[in-house]
């Protein structure tokens, strides 16, 4: 339904916005731990609200709808589990001072994963895993946009970007799941199996 892709996408806009408040401009700022936890909260709500977005445009079973929301959702909140791989300790003193940022947060790693996934899936006819790697896709990008508002793009072996202006990341953010919602119908595989199991995964 229309009304509920423009609910979405302004869902999204919404809690990216007041996210940024809440993180950095609220009275427990100051705490890295407040910062930390919240800004890893809004991560989450932004990937659970892209993917479904994603879905109120493409067609599955209410399991597969179910396994690939939450899927996204612990992806796009994960990625900044790298933060402790970096710091190589599990102390805020440490978290705190980190010198460089951790590979899950580097955009051509991500990309060049998917792509492979994206490529195995449309040449294999595996709707399954063509599916997961949207979700992926809508996972990463929707993290590291919004990180990049502070730090940019890292495409390693390029460097990073420079910052994202805050309007500007915070609306492609909205719109990213409807563009990814193309990209899928336009080269979705035929698969004649039209039924998506995930009962294996149970
Ligand atoms: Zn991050």
């Amino acid at each position: 339904m229309r009304s509920v892709r423009i609910f979405l996408s302004v869902s999204i806009f919404i809690t990216a916005f007041i996210g940024d408040y809440l993180v950095f401009h609220s009275r427990y700022s100051n705490s890295f731990v407040y910062r930390a936890l919240t800004d890893n909260f809004i991560h989450a709500s932004i990937g659970f609200l892209s993917a479904l977005l994603f879905f109120e445009n493409i067609l599955v079973t209410r399991q597969a709808w179910l396994y690939n929301v939450i899927f996204c959702t612990i992806v796009a909140s994960l990625i900044d589990i790298d933060h402790f791989v970096v710091a190589k300790s599990i102390h805020i003193k440490d978290l705190n001072n980190l010198k460089h940022r951790g590979f899950l947060h580097c955009s051509s790693l991500w990309f060049a994963v998917t792509s492979i996934l994206f490529l195995y899936s449309y040449l294999h006819r595996k709707l399954n895993i063509y599916i997961l790697t949207f979700m992926l896709t809508i996972a990463y990008t929707s993290h590291h946009i919004r990180d990049a508002n502070r730090r940019g793009l890292w495409f390693y072996p390029y460097g990073h970007t420079q910052p994202i202006p805050k309007y500007l990341y915070i609306t492609v953010l909205s719109i990213l799941p409807m563009i990814f919602v193309y990209v899928f119908q336009y080269f979705k595989p035929q698969s004649k199996d039209t039924v998506v199991q995930y009962s294996m995964l149970a």
